[in-house]
């Protein structure tokens, strides 16, 4: 089976090749960042107008390095939400027309679905296992008791994991996507400025991040008041500490108590090494299988839209010419 999957959910117009949902014949990215940074962030009408420009070779860049003909593609397949609603109607569109013209089957796609299936393409899922997703605009803990069934035991109450790494990258002088830059400046640091932990509830697997963004900003403005210099890297390091440790004691936390067989890392924020490093760590030392996705597949790409539309392949539910994109569509009702 070859799915030809299409993602532009956001900033990054991607197309992939994958054959039965775990191997990667081609994975395109055109990413927009640099047109983007202008602005400190992504413009949705801008990001439209670039999907427009940069699809149509993607999706024959994709098919062109699988070394396959369009005929042998068995279905195509498109994220339709969550997302950009303009974004996500230029893959909807591009992906309806070539199912239409070339008479194959479609596959509406989940976004977070995606993220947490690219780990699919390490290696196999074992069920029950438990995902923690870290993305831009997400910050999930999901149970999957089976293939395909996604439960959510816990998610943020205010920002993303991703967008507190951007706010407070930029409080700190980095253009945007600031995650990396933070990542980078965090690991560097010789010292770290203490920041709060929001633990929530005893037995909430809910998240906040944005008392302590407020807190990066309010340290950010007495250190510029006081005139003072260098106190981005303690900051950074402090922030990425107080995000690690409340992610990783969650996390560990579902898994014990759900049973899950593995654990799953996926989103945007997968890429960050220091979470990567830390969860790697605990996980050993308790013995928990953990999967983290190489870094490629972390961010935002098809080739993971590619792996989760397969597990609708295999159900044999496709979408007709009417798909919509659904900028809030639910993960638990997805399959
Ligand atoms: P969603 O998947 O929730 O719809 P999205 O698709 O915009 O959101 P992703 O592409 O999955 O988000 O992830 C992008 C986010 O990941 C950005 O916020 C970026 O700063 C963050 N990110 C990327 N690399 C790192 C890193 N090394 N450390 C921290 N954050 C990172
Ligand atoms: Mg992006
Ligand atoms: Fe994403």
């Amino acid at each position: 089976c070859y799915i030809l999957a299409v993602e532009t959910s956001c900033d990054e117009t991607s197309a992939a090749v994958v054959k039965n949902g775990t191997e990667v014949m081609s994975n395109l990215i055109a990413s927009q960042i640099e047109t983007h940074k202008a602005f400190g962030g992504v413009v949705p009408e801008v990001a439209s107008r670039k999907h427009v420009e940069n699809i149509t070779l993607m999706l024959d860049e994709a098919i062109r390095q699988a070394e396959i003909e369009p005929d042998q593609l068995s279905a195509i397949a498109v994220t339709e939400g969550p997302g950009l609603v303009g974004a996500l109607l230029v893959g909807i569109m591009a992906a309806k027309s070539l199912a239409f013209a070339l008479d194959k089957l479609l596959i509406g796609t989940h976004h977070i679905a995606g993220h947490i299936y690219a780990n699919r393409l390490v290696q196999p899922i074992e069920y029950p296992c438990m995902a923690l997703v870290v993305s831009g605009g997400h910050t999930e803990l999901v149970l999957m008791e089976r293939e395909g069934s996604f439960q959510l035991i816990g998610q943020t109450r205010d920002d993303a994991v991703g967008e507190a790494y951007d706010k407070v990258a930029r409080a700190l002088g980095f253009p945007y996507p600031g995650g990396p830059h933070v990542d980078k400046l965090a690991l560097e640091a010789a010292e770290s400025e203490h920041l709060p932990r929001a633990w929530l509830e005893p037995d909430s697997y809910d998240f906040s991040f944005s008392g302590l963004k407020s807190a990066v900003l309010n340290t950010v403005n007495q250190h510029k008041m006081r005139g003072e210099e260098g106190y981005q890297a303690a900051i950074a390091r402090g922030f990425q500490e107080s995000v690690i440790e409340v992610l990783v004691e969650k996390a560990i936390r579902a898994v014990r108590a759900t049973g899950a067989k593995q654990l799953l890392l996926s989103g945007g924020v997968a890429a960050n090494r220091g979470l990567r490093a830390s969860l790697a760590e605990r996980c050993a030392s308790e013995k928990i299988a953990l999967v983290i996705p190489p870094f490629k597949y972390c961010t935002d790409n098809a080739a993971m839209i590619g792996a989760a539309a397969y597990l609708k392949w295999k159900q044999g539910s496709f979408s007709d010419l009417e798909l919509k994109a659904d900028p809030s569509l639910s993960l638990e009702e997805w399959l």
